[in-house]
């Protein structure tokens, strides 16, 4: 499933190498230092751009070149003063022109002042090049290129405009040798380049082939109207955007074409149990998890294996999602594996799942890393047997000796935490099982599209009704403990319940600055929580202890639970409504969502107050600012990509598959979706979306 864009390339009809060295002007010492950079051969050095572009006016009227901002420029003028200080002074020298009536002052720093005095005489004309400062008060130049004239010009050169392209800096190579080896390179492998894109769709979006659109950006044909280029040079990027979208898309509607190919899924049509289950839920479902509900039996009465993703905010409740779907395949004689990514939620599921199915006909067995071994070995012969319905469970459930008489179905929770491979094993377990994977990170449509291309998406959008905003406060230590006193009359006042989380599980040796939950429950214990019922959660905890626990908690027989993130995913007990968050700082925006979204689940206020330190990054300020301002998710899952780019928002695992070389997934999104869309067409026929 796992599709990596890698580094979009260019296709030619003739296989290459296409050697640097085979151009004039790079010799061994130059391609060695291109390749470096990663320009190994001609076809990359088609593809680094330039950094910008710069227009150079020439032989305008001086007073005209004066007003150009930030210019470059070329004139032709005469000088007027010239100003050489003492031989050994650190002062530049500096020389005085004028260009018809415009006064310019050239400057240049450590030049030998003997030459200098010689190249400048007052009243000799000059050809002058350079890029002008306009911060000092007459317009200046500094190290401009300078030629004297014999005797003044006759007529003066026409006044003109030329743009040029400015390329990354690579130690050694200017741009001059940039632009020859560039068009060397272009002129060779432009006119065999192969187009991805078919003609109608590019014709569709009015877009040009890729070599016209390299030729833009190398600016390899003139341009002397500057508004005219710009536009232009928007098309030619748009262009190569759309192609690298273009090509991933491809690839990931041939996955998906291929993942559906095998025909031979457990058709599951059977929805008696379903509907026994709705029955006995104590609430009605929402019209998003209804619509999400029908999607997947949909799916799941196909034989072409089901492959989608549901999102949904924290809270909006995909696990009775999950478990219809479950109820579907079992009804149908299917076993049903689900997977999460800790072992405090998955007991967790474990313990809802037999409270919602009790009294059905569905057994139930929980496989986790913390299990004896006559008791695994149990849990493995009734899955071996067909006996257990629905397996629920971490990591151990992929385990080489898990086996199953009849996997139809494998449900996996919190997916992000999970690498494709892990899914893909325990997706081997069955014969073309269908696959639900569920997340609470919202990540941006778009962004969802590019990673996980070859799934199909049901959001789940509205909460349950009755869900008050969570009311969040930002705080630093010196107001510590007034909240603690605060949270303490809260609980004692209403019997509700707090965590606390904290980033590390006790102090590190270098890091003085995060607090740690070993500390801080023990003071709290003793000090401002002393008459609470108080207990420590983290996962160096062994299982038995963790269970406990949580066990405790859920049944409210403790108030406050001082816990590391163990608790970020998942845990669903609706009678706590305090969130007390210290060192706030060390969180990504992403996972203070996900730990504030522990409360707010039932219909009392809840309330999450950050502890912060007292000197905040300016990154982290915003973060934090950010996270009070709302409690939308998708929002600020939009907001955290965007401060911390695909790679970092989606953690290592998936980060290849966002990085792209021109496309910025959130600037780009609609070339994204354009380009999503006609891959698909391409691939699937024209019925796809
Ligand atoms: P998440 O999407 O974060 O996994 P859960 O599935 O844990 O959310 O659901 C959160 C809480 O909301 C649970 O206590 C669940 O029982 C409850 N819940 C789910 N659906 C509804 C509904 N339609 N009406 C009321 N409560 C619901
Ligand atoms: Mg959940």
């Amino acid at each position: 499933m796992e599709v990596t864009a890698g580094r979009f390339q260019l296709v030619t009809r003739d296989a290459g190498p296409f050697a640097l060295e085979k151009l004039k002007g790079v010799g061994p010492k130059i391609a060695t230092r291109l390749k470096e950079r990663g320009i190994v051969d001609q076809l990359e050095l088609l593809l680094y751009v330039p950094r910008k572009y710069r227009p150079i006016y020439r032989h305008f009227p001086g007073p005209e070149l004066a007003r150009r901002k930030s210019a470059y420029i070329e004139c032709i003028g005469q000088i007027t003063q010239v100003k050489s200080p003492g031989r050994h002074s650190r002062t530049p020298l500096e020389v005085s022109v004028d260009c018809q009536g415009q006064s310019f002052r050239l400057i240049w720093f450590n030049m030998n002042h003997r030459d200098f005095i010689a190249r400048f005489k007052p009243g000799r004309w000059m050809h002058i090049e350079g890029g002008v400062d306009h911060d000092q008060q007459v317009p200046t130049l500094a190290h401009p290129n300078c030629k004297s004239l014999a005797e003044p010009p006759a007529v003066l050169p026409e006044p003109t405009v030329s743009i040029e392209p400015i390329y990354p800096s690579i130690e050694g190579i200017n741009d001059a040798l940039f632009a020859k080896a560039i068009a060397q390179a272009a002129e060779h492998l432009l006119p065999q380049l192969v187009e991805i894109v078919p003609a109608p769709v590019l014709a569709r979006h009015g877009l040009s082939g890729v070599g016209r659109a390299l030729r833009t950006i190398h600016l390899l044909d003139a341009y002397s109207d500057l508004d005219f280029f710009r536009a232009e040079l928007q098309g030619a990027k748009d262009r190569l955007v759309f192609e690298e979208f273009y090509t991933l898309q491809l690839k990931m509607a041939e996955q998906y074409v291929s993942e559906r190919r095998a025909a031979r899924a457990p058709r599951c049509t059977e929805r008696d149990l379903g509907r026994e289950l709705v029955r006995r839920l104590p609430f009605a479902l929402t019209g998003d998890q209804s619509a999400a509900i029908a999607c997947i039996a949909d799916d799941l009465a196909r034989r072409t294996p089901m492959r989608r993703l549901l999102q949904g905010d924290v809270g909006s409740g995909k696990t009775i999602v999950a478990l219809m779907a479950a109820a579907i395949a079992i009804g149908s004689g299917y076993q049903v594996a689900l997977m999460a990514p800790t072992d405090i939620l998955a007991r967790q599921h474990c313990r809802r799942t037999q409270e919602f199915l009790a009294d059905l006909p569905i057994a139930i067995d929980s496989l986790t890393g913390s299990q004896s071994a006559p008791e695994r070995r149990a849990v493995l012969e009734a899955l071996a047997a067909g006996a257990t319905h629905l397996v629920i469970g971490t990591h151990a459930l992929f385990q080489q000796d898990v086996r199953f008489k009849a996997l139809g179905l494998v449900i996996i929770d919190e997916q992000h935490k999970f690498g494709v491979a892990q899914r893909d094993l325990l997706l081997q377990k069955g014969e073309d099982p269908h696959l639900l994977a569920m997340t609470a990170t919202p990540i941006p449509r778009s962004l969802a599209h590019a990673v996980f291309g070859d799934l199909d998406l049901t959001v789940i959008g509205e909460k349950p009704p009755g869900r008050k905003p969570v009311r969040t406060l930002l705080r630093t230590r010196a107001s510590a403990a007034k909240v603690y006193q605060y949270v303490r009359e809260r609980i004692i006042e209403t019997g509700e319940q707090a965590y606390f989380v904290y980033p590390m599980i006790e102090a590190g040796e270098l890091e003085t600055t995060r607090r740690n939950v070993l500390q801080a429950a023990e003071q709290l214990a003793q000090d401002a929580f002393a008459d609470l019922r108080l207990a420590i959660l983290h996962g160096r905890l062994d299982a038995t202890t963790k269970d406990a626990v949580m066990q405790r908690f859920a049944q409210g027989e403790i108030d406050v639970l001082c816990a590391t993130t163990v608790v970020e995913v998942g845990m669903d007990v609706q009678n706590a409504t305090i969130m007390v968050i210290e060192s706030p700082e060390v969180f990504g925006l992403s996972q203070l969502h996900q730990l504030r979204g522990r409360v707010g689940r039932g219909s009392q206020e809840s309330m999450c107050i950050l502890l912060s330190g007292e000197l905040l990054t300016d990154d982290a300020h915003a973060r934090l600012t950010a996270f009070g301002a709302t409690d939308d998710g998708f929002l600020l899952a939009e907001t955290d990509l965007r401060i911390r780019g695909p790679g970092q928002f989606l953690g290592m695992r998936q980060a290849g598959v966002a990085e792209f070389r021109f496309g910025d997934i959130l600037r780009d999104s609609h070339l994204l979706e354009e380009a999503r869309q006609d891959a698909r067409r391409q691939i699937l026929g024209d019925a796809a979306g």
